[in-house]
């Protein structure tokens, strides 16, 4: 430029964190590894907003950590020669041990061009269910509840309805620091009149400004969402019209709830909460035609969570509000691309494409890929994967994108599973914990770097794209796999860029669709030049590249007979139990500047100021009984493990409660990591596991 300065080039591109799916403009110039960011006020997740976590992202992209060049047993090694190793290993455990002797691990980050070849491969041609993904820790209860209510995984509504309910309910959603720029959205909506309620045994962010907040009792969700439809059914508020043309399963719920005492003094006492505040919740709630349930982990990371879920969607649909502006149940996702991974089949009980493993969708997809040798039965959930690692029973194992040694419950066993695994591969763009297990490391590319898509908690597909050319010898997931099945011998993994591996994805949902709603028949034809163009759009797409914002407008479900199910359910307890040796119920999550495992956000000192260090928060009066002060190093402990924090004593926490971040890992905190004293008890259908509830005790920590 005539001033010296370098020409900028601004990219839009989207944020890689949460499920939101913000847009983001990052300018760079030629030759420099840095980008100046801002908000992508053409992108409608966000118009231009970002939170912390978005507009650190330019602190975030050195390459520092980065994995650059592939390695077997910590010597360099060329691409060829580390992807013969794998090909061979994998080849050579299959033909001895059969194709479900090995698995893959995957991620809510990998974009779904890398999640569709992942899965392509190992159940399309290596022929074993067993690929997972980190979502399972995030939303996989959700997608149970949507099966088994509208008959396949279908998010019903989109942002707009954030901004047009009169009444927005959080359940387990910490959506202030969470979901920062959707939270902000419906702050300008309380503004203008919109009723907040939230549902969590925390004082949140969130619920700090909420017109009502109840904290209940840990894991009694869905005795008050029950307690609720009983109110709803005894007021006469619910839409009988709407049940009797579009929903079956009333008289059933009906008999369940009545197996209950639905007084609301007998649900009030069950919850832990005062009669009135329960009152005005059901009062608010059969006077707010248009209401949002929000839930996400809060709701979906319990043994009960498929339960939480399908109480919350059976009090919509009862009422009608579903299919219509301002009103659906919605499950947030977390990570950035969550939903791709539900889409593409990354979930080891499911097929790309939203097909089950029944004989004809099966059929549908071995057809599609010419492959005969496709799955034919799911595989192993996240924390079983695991369990099949540790006792022999998977001999090879390839961890993509994830940071299993850190992020999964009881982690001191996963990485006993990791160590005795005879061969373990990890791709990923930066060393991590899991990384110190792998037998090879491949590197990936990195946010700035890749080139594909995302999906969104409401279904919309932007694009990430390019900001700096790879570093090293980094490559795109997608090729790395790729490469690795052509070494193992299979057809149909020649794509030349992601735009081909995207057009193949989108015909897989157009292929024989017979009226699923995850269709992307207008994106079928997408040549490089308009595949980079893409603007964002939500699912289903239409022949003519139209998207669609709000499923079940029709009142038409996607059951064999197009008719919703409520289905009942029952409270139970949390999978273990407090006792007098772990009195207190552990609750591990989020904050807000932090990101899983730290690998990115812990770059960015402006995001480490908000908490420097691993904590625990306790009620002052649970702290007092043990002797334990504002700022003092305290000692968690559970059947599993202990770990070591830093009391903050808060009313915000219940009375028997603890909370801890779950972002430490061994670079920064080791004696903090607060997933490794979770037990890894799980939701029996959906196979995700209980954060929210791990008896444990504390204590003052001394120096042994
Ligand atoms: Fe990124 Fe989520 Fe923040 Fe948006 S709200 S900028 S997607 S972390």
């Amino acid at each position: 430029m005539a001033d010296g300065s370098a020409a900028l080039t601004a990219t839009r591109t989207a944020c890689p964190y949460c499920g939101v799916g913000c847009g983001v403009i990052g300018a760079t110039a030629a030759g420099a590894r840095a980008v100046a960011i801002s908000g992508d006020e053409a992108h409608p997740a966000n118009h231009g907003r970002l939170c912390s976590k978005g507009t650190a992202l330019g602190a975030t992209v050195s390459l520092a950590g980065r994995l650059l060049e592939p390695t077997i047993q910590g010597r360099s090694a060329s691409w060829d020669e580390a992807t013969a190793l794998v090909a061979r290993r994998f080849r050579e455990t299959i033909a001895r041990h059969g194709p479900d002797s090995v698995a893959f691990y995957v991620s809510g980050q990998l974009l779904t061009e890398d999640y569709y070849v992942a899965n392509k491969l190992m159940k399309g041609f290596i022929g074993s269910g067993n690929i997972d993904t980190n979502s399972r820790l995030c939303m996989a209860s959700a997608v149970v509840a949507h099966k088994q209510a509208f008959g396949a995984d279908l998010v019903p509504g989109c942002y707009e309805d954030l901004d047009l309910a009169n009444l927005v309910v959080f359940s387990g959603h910490n959506a202030a620091w969470t979901h920062p720029v959707l939270f902000r959205r419906m702050e300008a909506a309380k503004a203008r009149g919109q009723k907040h309620v939230v549902i969590d045994p925390r004082r949140t962010d969130t619920a700090e400004g909420a017109d009502l907040h109840l904290a209940l009792a840990p894991q009694s969700d869905v005795r008050l969402w029950n307690g609720l439809l009983a109110d709803l059914i005894r007021r006469g508020a619910v839409d009988m019209d709407f049940l009797r043309d579009h929903v079956d399963g009333y008289a059933a719920v009906i008999t369940s709830l009545a197996e209950d005492d639905q007084s609301p003094a007998a649900v009030a006492a069950d919850c832990g909460l005062a009669l009135a505040d329960l009152q005005t919740f059901f009062d608010l709630f059969a006077a707010h035609p248009r209401t949002v349930s929000l839930f996400s982990m809060g709701a979906n990371q319990s043994a009960q969570g498929v339960a939480k879920g399908l109480a919350i969607i059976n009090a919509h649909l009862a009422t009608g509000r579903i299919g219509k502006p301002g009103a659906c149940p919605f499950s947030i996702t977390g990570q950035p691309n969550a939903m791709g991974g539900r889409e593409t089949g990354g979930m080891a009980n499911t097929l790309a494409g939203h097909m089950d493993f029944s004989p004809e969708e099966r059929d549908r997809v071995a057809r599609f890929w010419g492959a005969p040798n496709t799955a034919r039965a799911p595989g192993l959930k996240a924390i079983d994967m695991f369990e099949a690692v540790r006792d022999g029973r998977i001999k090879a194992l390839w961890v993509m994108a994830t940071n299993p040694a850190v992020s999964l419950p009881a982690s001191g066993a996963v990485r006993e599973a990791l160590e005795r695994c005879p061969f373990v591969v990890v791709s990923d763009c930066v060393e991590t914990d899991t990384t110190a297990f792998a037998d090879v490391k491949l590197p990936a590319l990195a946010w700035g770097e890749k080139d594909g898509t995302v999906t969104n908690s409401e279904r919309r597909i932007s694009r990430q794209r390019t900001l700096f050319p790879p570093p090293g010898q980094a490559r795109a997931d997608w090729r790395i796999i790729a490469e690795v099945a052509r070494a193992m011998g299979f057809d149909g993994f020649g794509w030349p860029h992601a735009a081909s591996v995207f057009r193949e994805w989108a015909r897989l949902t157009a292929y024989e669709n017979k009226g699923r709603l995850l269709n992307l028949e207008g994106l079928t034809r997408l040549d490089p030049q308009a595949y980079d163009a893409l603007e964002p759009v939500q699912w289903p797409v239409d022949t003519e590249g139209r998207g669609r914002a709000r499923l079940f407008e029709d009142g038409r479900f996607q059951t064999a007979n197009g008719r919703a199910r409520l289905v009942p359910v029952r409270p139970r307890g949390p999978a273990e139990a407090t006792s007098d040796k772990f009195p207190m119920a552990l609750n591990t999550g989020r904050i807000r500047d932090q990101w899983h495992t730290m690998t990115r956000t812990g770059l960015a000192p402006d995001l480490c100021r908000h908490a420097p260090e691993p904590y625990v928060e306790v009620h002052p009066d649970d702290a007092r009984a043990v002797g334990l002060t504002e700022g003092a190093l305290a000692r968690v402990m559970t059947t599993r493990a202990e770990a070591v924090a830093v009391a903050k004593l808060s009313d915000r926490q219940r009375r028997g409660s603890l909370f801890m971040p779950m972002h430490w890992t061994d670079a920064f905190a080791p004696a903090g990591r607060a997933n490794a004293l979770v037990a890894p008890m799980t939701d029996p259908s959906s196979g995700q596991p209980e954060f929210k509830h791990t008896p444990a005790r504390i204590g003052a920590y001394r120096e042994t």
